[in-house]
């Protein structure tokens, strides 16, 4: 994933050793995809790589692993460690979507990277991970991580019904509310299709009624006013005029399917944006339809009708109590868990407490007095995360800059790959037209003819498949991870201010893993990826190997290769 350097030397700086030993290793992992990069183009472009940057490939593993069978994952582990015992530094992957699946596989190869144990090379776009790389780099490699487990779940959403698949591609699947209309995708004889329909409006009358209420309710007027209001000043359409009453306009200023919410964009569809809501099957969804309510007087509609707690937890059994967040105890010799025992007092009041559980009675038979932490206590310790993570606008937009520098790099190589494949296809083409000429001059008989045409159409067909794979139409959605992994960071100490404390526990729960109650004191660890945007911004060891090694700017960059 490195952006190669402007070399001084022939050796690259990742070669920091004589071992030059080189494993290829070619994976697969579903019917798919088996069919998509063939194990013999891997292995050959692998191949091509290493020779390039004097590699000496000493052994190639290839297998087929399913993502979905987690004991042939097993092999996966047994071929790094198979390297590791015997000595080969170099591990050469054909592309890096293949490589982890999870974060408990970056997290090993991390390690080894950083122990300089293994470096770890992309053939497709001659990126390479190495003990020196930037921890960018490795922040990357976590994005793509996490960008795999998406298409993971991507994939198993095929297997929910239509209904279900429509809705998480954020469109309401059923009847639709007042002001809206199922809007069926045509095909080319204008005949409805089956799928990629959307949700049609608001229409203009709709959206005319739905804004005057709820003016009228945020200047306070009461559900009765508004009905009569909205009826002399003609807003209701006349369909409607017969079955408008009061629990009308409850239910329309109600709806979240009305409101809008801040756009997202849609991982999996980056032309596409969340920028409303729906409750589908008793959940809060994000959906794609025009809402008719701006962000801001959602929030005040919610807050004027007391809704505002109506998706949380009305009850508090403790923040801590169970889920992500249950906390164990910090000392060696007990490690049980931490639970809720809230006090009540005759006064009325509720304390929020939290103790050691001591099933091992390793406390009690210390002498030691019962700790008892205070919820709020626990939720501002683990709010340190936000503060660990808080980037500034600066370190964010220069993590932000080498991301997307490094994807350019890494299109242009799949680019010029490209280029090669249709020269390829070009010239198996002119081999075609010089073959049917002999045929046609008598030069060759019917079998042959057809016997060498097969031949070239299966090169044909290899090179088409190689041509599809270098596509780069889906490969920008990383980077839409990545941004809004950073756009998280960059905001989480506004939201953290602002939160109800449910709503801190869940950003918690995003940042936080393993939290540990040592006497009063809570430790925890920072999840993926976020535990590398924190040591980016710690210890300056990111910023420093930046200052000390410039690179080019894209457009420089640009510049020099063209
Ligand atoms: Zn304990």
């Amino acid at each position: 994933m490195t952006t190669p350097r402007r070399d001084t030397s022939d050796t690259p700086a990742w070669m920091n050793g004589n071992n030059t030993r080189a494993m290829a290793i070619c994976r697969v992992s579903s019917k798919r995809q088996k069919d998509g990069v063939s194990l013999p183009m891997q292995e050959s472009h692998v191949k091509e790589y290493a020779a390039s940057v004097g590699l000496n490939i000493v052994e190639v593993r290839s297998f087929h692993e399913s993502a979905k069978d987690a004991s042939k994952r097993v092999e996966f582990d047994k071929t790094i460690e198979d390297a590791l015992k015997r000595k080969i530094k170099h591990l050469v992957f054909y592309v890096n979507d293949r490589i982890a699946r999870n974060f408990t596989d970056t997290e090993w190869l991390e390690e080894l990277i950083r122990e300089d144990r293994i470096t770890l090379h992309i053939s497709t776009s001659r990126a390479v991970l190495w003990e020196g790389s930037p921890d960018a780099d490795f922040f990357l490699f976590d994005v793509l991580t996490a960008q795999a487990k998406q298409d993971n779940r991507k994939r198993r959403m095929v297997t929910l019904d239509g209904m279900g698949q429509r809705a998480l591609m954020g469109w309401y699947p059923a009847r639709v509310p007042f002001g809206y209309w199922q809007q069926p995708a045509l095909d080319e004889h204008g005949r409805p299709k089956k799928r990629g329909g959307t949700v049609g409006g608001p229409t203009e009358a709709g959206r005319r009624l739905l804004r005057r209420e709820m003016e009228l309710h945020l200047e306070g007027c009461s559900l009765d006013t508004i009905r009569t209001k909205c009826l002399a000043e003609g807003l209701v359409p006349a369909e409607l005029v017969r079955n408008y009453h009061r629990s009308t306009i409850e239910k329309h200023l109600k709806n979240p399917f009305y409101g809008g919410v801040e756009p997202r964009p849609d991982p999996a569809n980056p032309h596409e944006t969340f920028k409303s809501q729906m409750v589908w099957r008793g959940k809060l969804m994000p959906a794609k339809h025009e809402p008719v309510f701006t962000v801001e007087e959602w929030e005040r509609l919610k807050g004027s009708f007391g809704l505002k707690s109506k998706y949380r937890k009305r009850k508090h059994g403790g923040l801590f109590a169970d889920g992500p967040l249950s906390l164990t105890c910090g000392d060696e010799a007990c490690g049980c868990k931490i639970t809720f025992a809230p006090k009540f007092k005759k006064s009325g009041l509720t304390f929020a407490y939290y103790r050691c559980s001591d099933g091992k009675r390793v406390h009690r038979d210390n002498g030691e007095p019962q700790v008892n932490v205070n919820e709020e206590d626990i939720l501002s310790q683990l709010g340190g995360a936000v503060d660990e993570l808080d980037l500034s606008e600066k370190l964010a937009a220069a993590i932000a800059h080498e991301l997307s520098a490094t994807h350019l790099k890494a299109n242009r190589e799949k680019a010029r790959l490209a280029e090669g494949y249709r020269a390829e296809l070009r010239e198996l083409e002119g081999k075609e037209n010089r073959l049917y000429d002999r045929y046609d001059r008598g030069e060759l008989d019917k079998a042959t003819y057809e016997r060498q045409t097969a031949r070239l159409g299966d090169d044909r067909s290899a090179c088409l498949e190689r041509l599809r794979a270098s596509d780069q139409a889906q490969d920008d959605t990383y980077l839409v991870t990545a941004q809004r992994v950073l756009e998280l960071a960059k905001t989480a100490k506004n939201l953290w201010e602002e939160a109800t404390p449910q709503e801190k526990r869940s950003i918690a729960e995003k940042m936080v893993c393993n939290p540990r109650l040592h006497g009063r004191t809570v430790r925890f660890s920072l999840r993926k990826p976020f535990d590398t945007v924190a040591r980016m911004r710690g210890d300056g060891e990111w910023r420093a190997w930046r200052d000390s090694n410039p690179r080019p700017l894209a457009s420089e960059a640009n510049a020099l290769s063209s």
